[in-house]
């Protein structure tokens, strides 16, 4: 009987055929009255697991989450589905929250968000005392730990929930799921008793692809023209001095782009923000402050021109790309710089000598992911503790363009002797000269160029004893000093290369520039044609709707649902209403509408 009901709901209010991965059995166990901690990847479909159970009990759940600008964006999505929600924050006035509790006691919500705070007020929790409650859904949990960036100390006051409110089931929800994470999650929350759900962080539908840095702004123009001309993307930078440019750059080149970082103000983010959500083909580029909780399913790449600091902030910004499971990528160029910076970071930094410890691991761990050669998803799972059965994904640049390793360590060893005979005082650019065997006054006036590695290089050009340094550098085979910008000296482990006692594998890095232009690789999977030309019309259509309801485009419909629309073709109404995501609400409202636009397509074609 429960189950048909779920089901029903599944489809007649969202419009979806099955449910994913381990949905239905935690919408069945919180029905069931349990609680839950539920460990999804982005895009996995977090949200319906506590909908569901929203609409499917009697009573109303509270939806507690730290993201009081999406609130509006969320509960707009909601009523578009025609269910009964609300928000309650400090946007409001007093009299507008106090009319949605009165709904609230009335039983007319089923669903009401509210920031963390709002638990803090007696007055708000003898409001929920006077409700029927069915479900506390604690979503973004790990805002609760410590360790994490994204810390908020009054969901370390949500037990209160369970003492005052025993028998109503509380579900946990996060997407960041290391395992100190989880424990705190579980301890913090009073979660002892709560099933876990732990799914794969698999993001089977972003690809990955990590390049050396040679000519960023072409490396990124060749990558948005080939392969994202007409989409949303973000790209992320280190400053806000690098956004800027880069904006001012994209938007020269004639793109739709945006800036987000600390430095602007809040209403210009605000309508830089609201610009990426709801219009079309809107890159936004932003330092990190942009992004916790992006809702926009259709981030069609993600482009790093720096370094993020962890594989964990490299997965969380990249995890923005694709929610609605088609194909994206994750894209990033990097230099020998740019790990000069975040060493010097570090250095620098106020933190305590543990915490730069780890700081410094965490970064040695990600120079790993850039360098490799093995597939890049096969690390980043098992990086998460994940054990994947295979050795290639097929969805990564190293899987679909391996590149070649060498033996580096005659190479290594020259660049070595040379740091050591030029006295340990020069950076990367005056090696590589004496290694080629470059003159010029300088040189001529240290004498250097009587050195017996003058010209000991010059079987690599230029480019490639970069690349040599930078990966004698990500491993740690120099050391860069930081307080003199740049220069370049010898460390044990140089020792060891030196005296023959470690041999090095390097990388031949991909060629760039021209090839990246044409990438050799061709869409593998390409379940839909972004370029299908009834998915356009039907995009148009979209986003007018959507400016006439002052609605985010995917509100009206995902991406999905209109490839699904654009390939089926429905003819009638009855037709319709089995695309996936068309639920009774939108079929009232936009079916006919989205009809008609197919059918003149298909009597002018
Ligand atoms: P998360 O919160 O885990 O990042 P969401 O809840 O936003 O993910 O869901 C991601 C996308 O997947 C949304 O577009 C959602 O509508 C869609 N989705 C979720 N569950 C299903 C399902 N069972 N069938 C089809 N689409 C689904
Ligand atoms: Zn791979």
């Amino acid at each position: 009987m429960l189950k048909t009901k779920v089901s029903e709901i599944l489809n007649t209010v969202f419009g979806y055929d099955h449910f994913r991965g381990a949905q239905e059995e935690i919408v069945e166990h919180i029905i069931s009255g349990n609680d839950a901690l539920v460990l999804m990847p982005t895009g996995a479909g977090k949200s319906l697991c506590y909908q569901i159970p929203a609409l499917a009990l009697d009573g109303l759940t509270i939806v507690i989450s730290p993201l009081i600008a999406l609130m509006q964006d969320q509960v707009s999505a909601l009523k578009e589905l025609g269910i009964k929600a609300a928000f309650i924050n400090s946007s409001l006035s007093s009299q507008e929250a106090d009319q949605i509790k009165e709904e609230m006691i009335d039983g007319d919500l089923d669903i009401v968000y509210v920031a963390p705070e709002r638990l803090d007020t007696g007055d708000f929790l003898d409001c929920l005392s006077d409700c029927e409650l069915a479900l506390f859904a604690i979503d973004e949990a790990h805002c609760v730990s410590q360790w994490g960036h994204d810390f908020r100390p009054s969901y370390t006051e949500l037990p209160k929930l369970k003492r005052r409110f025993p028998d109503v089931p509380r579900m946990a929800l996060t997407a960041t799921a290391d395992l100190r994470t989880q424990k705190d999650i579980i301890k913090y929350l009073n979660l002892e008793a709560a099933r876990v759900f732990i799914s794969s962080f698999d993001r089977k539908n972003i690809r990955y692809k990590i390049q050396a840095k040679n000519n960023e702004k072409k490396q990124l123009l060749d990558f948005i023209n080939s392969e994202h001309s007409n989409d949303s993307g973000i790209v992320y930078c280190l400053s806000r001095a690098k956004v800027d440019k880069t904006v001012k750059w994209l938007q020269d080149k004639g793109f739709n782009a945006f800036s987000y970082h600390a430095g602007l103000s809040p209403k210009v983010r605000e309508k830089n923000l609201a610009k990426f959500l709801k219009e079309e083909s809107v890159i936004m580029v932003a330092t990190i402050a942009f992004g916790m909780g992006i809702d926009k399913p259709d981030v069609r790449f993600v482009a790093h021109l720096d370094l993020p600091k962890s594989i964990e902030a490299y997965y969380q910004e990249t995890g923005r790309a694709g929610r609605d499971g088609l194909d994206s990528n994750a894209w990033m160029v990097y230099g020998a710089e740019d790990m000069v910076k975040l060493r010097q970071f570090i250095k620098n930094s106020e933190a305590p000598k543990e915490q730069k410890i780890i700081e410094n691991k965490k970064l040695e761990d990600l120079l790993g992911l850039a360098e490799a050669l093995e597939c890049r998803r096969k690390i980043l799972l098992e990086y998460f503790d994940e054990k994947p059965e295979w050795d290639k994904c097929n969805n990564c640049d190293n899987c679909l363009e391996p590149r070649s390793g060498f033996d580096g360590t005659i190479a290594v060893q020259k660049a070595l002797s040379c740091i050591y005979r030029t006295a340990e005082r020069f950076g990367v650019q005056y090696n590589i000269n004496i290694l080629l065997g470059k003159s010029d006054e300088r040189v001529e006036k240290l004498r250097h160029n009587k050195l017996s590695t003058f010209g000991i290089g010059t079987e690599y050009s230029e480019t490639q004893w970069k690349s040599i340094f930078r990966q004698m550098i990500a491993l740690n085979l120099i050391e860069v000093d930081m307080d003199s910008y740049g220069i370049l000296k010898l460390n044990p482990n140089s020792k060891d290369v030196l005296s023959g006692k470690r041999t090095i594998l390097l990388s031949e890095d991909i060629k760039v520039n021209k090839q990246a232009a044409k990438p050799k690789v061709t869409k593998i999977k390409a379940e839909f044609d972004p370029e299908n030309e009834l998915f356009k019309e039907l995009k148009k259509l979209r986003l007018s709707l959507a400016k006439e309801n002052k609605l985010a485009p995917y509100m009206v419909f995902h991406d999905t649902t209109l490839h699904a629309m654009a390939a089926a073709k429905p003819k009638n109404i009855d037709e319709m209403s089995r695309i996936s995501g068309v639920g009774a609400a939108k079929l009232k409202k936009y079916g006919q509408v989205f009809l008609d636009q197919i059918n003149l397509n298909h009597s002018l074609s």
